[in-house]
């Protein structure tokens, strides 16, 4: 067995056990996702924008640089990566040429911006551990040259779901965990469409049996079947955490995808929706050049007119926001109570 901990959003992290079964199971799933990133193929050089100590650990030092020569691998401490070293690992990328990049989507963003062109040799880039929105999709398949795969996975159980070639929607591993999707009252939903709190049971590790066990995730579950012939389960969309839910003084359930769409195309480099209290919304955005009062009065209409007309919205202007303590980024807080303990940080 193996120890892991979840990297825990408050610094107190779950810890648990993981058996040497459900490491090999997780280890021929991430295979398998790789393998479908066409025409990449085991042994081809892989870029890593990844943060966590636990994960960044073993690639530091002379054992860590040549482990990674060993297995073709160039990582890059996103939480070390900072935006005047932007140029220099955007020089180092494309010289290693790397077939696949792996990485935060707040990371690879920032690194789109500050690419200079396409890379060459890239099969596809996968994106994990935060919401992957339309905008940051287009920049980051743009500037990268290549198709973007999202997956969605966590510390405790692997990799939930990712996405195929088809990109339409992220099929479930459904080899290694029990995925149910159950709504407000607990029951489970199944049909496409459905929205709900994602609960998992691991399927393959015995060291820490983790059943029907809560991630605080939401998530829209799609059909089954899927052009590309795969016949798992998908998920549409994985819709942000419990906690980022906001309930409208009327009760409109309101997910981060809510603000996303509203703020698509709009020209702000970030945003970020904090519920203060039940009626009182407040917005920070960090302007783009043609951001103008227009923008704010458009946004504001929308979260009146489909939201709830019961807002009282203020904004702000800011020059940056902040990540959350683990370095990954939200685009929706509620600070209004719902009765519910912290929940773990996804991964
Ligand atoms: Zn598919």
């Amino acid at each position: 067995m193996r120890e892991n901990y979840s990297s825990g959003s408050t610094g107190m992290p779950v810890r648990l056990y993981q058996s040497q079964e459900y490491r090999d199971w997780y280890a021929a799933e991430l295979d398998r996702s790789y393998l479908g990133c066409r025409p990449f193929r085991l042994g081809m050089p892989r870029a890593f924008f990844w943060g966590t100590d636990i994960d960044s650990r073993a690639h530091r030092g002379a054992t860590g640089t040549a482990r990674d020569a060993l297995v073709n691998v160039l990582w890059f401490d996103a939480f070390a990566l900072r935006r005047d070293g932007l140029r220099a690992a955007v020089r180092r990328l494309r010289a290693f040429r790397p077939a696949l990049v792996i990485g935060y989507v707040s990371t690879l963003t920032e690194v789109a911006r500050a690419l200079d062109g396409a890379l060459d040799a890239l099969a596809a880039v996968i994106t994990a551990a935060e919401t992957l929105t339309p905008p940051e999709l287009t920049l980051i398949a743009e500037s990268f040259g290549a198709p973007v795969f999202d997956r969605y996975a966590t510390r405790e159980v692997g990799t939930i779901a990712h996405e195929c070639e088809a990109h339409a929607g992220l099929h479930i591993v459904m080899e290694n965990n029990i995925v149910e999707i159950v709504g407000p009252d607990g029951q489970p939903r199944s049909e496409p469409g459905d929205e709900g709190e994602i609960i998992i049971t691991s399927l393959r590790n015995l060291a820490t049996p983790l059943v029907r066990y809560r991630l605080s995730d939401m998530a829209r579950l799609g059909g089954e079947g899927c052009s590309c012939g795969r016949h798992s389960v998908r998920l549409d969309s994985v819709l942000g955490r419990t906690s980022d839910l906001i309930v409208s003084p009327r009760g409109v359930l309101l997910h981060a995808l809510f603000f996303m769409r509203l703020f698509d195309k709009a020209p702000v480099h970030r945003f970020r929706v904090d519920q203060e209290t039940p009626s009182r919304l407040r917005i920070r955005v960090v302007p783009a050049a043609d951001y103008s009062d227009e923008v704010r009065q458009r946004i504001t209409s929308g979260i009146l007119e489909h939201g709830d007309s019961a807002f009282e919205v203020a904004w702000e202007i800011v020059t940056e926001i902040a990540a959350t303590p683990s370095g990954k980024f939200r685009f929706t807080v509620s600070h209004v109570a719902k009765g519910e303990a912290t929940p773990p940080e996804r991964d």
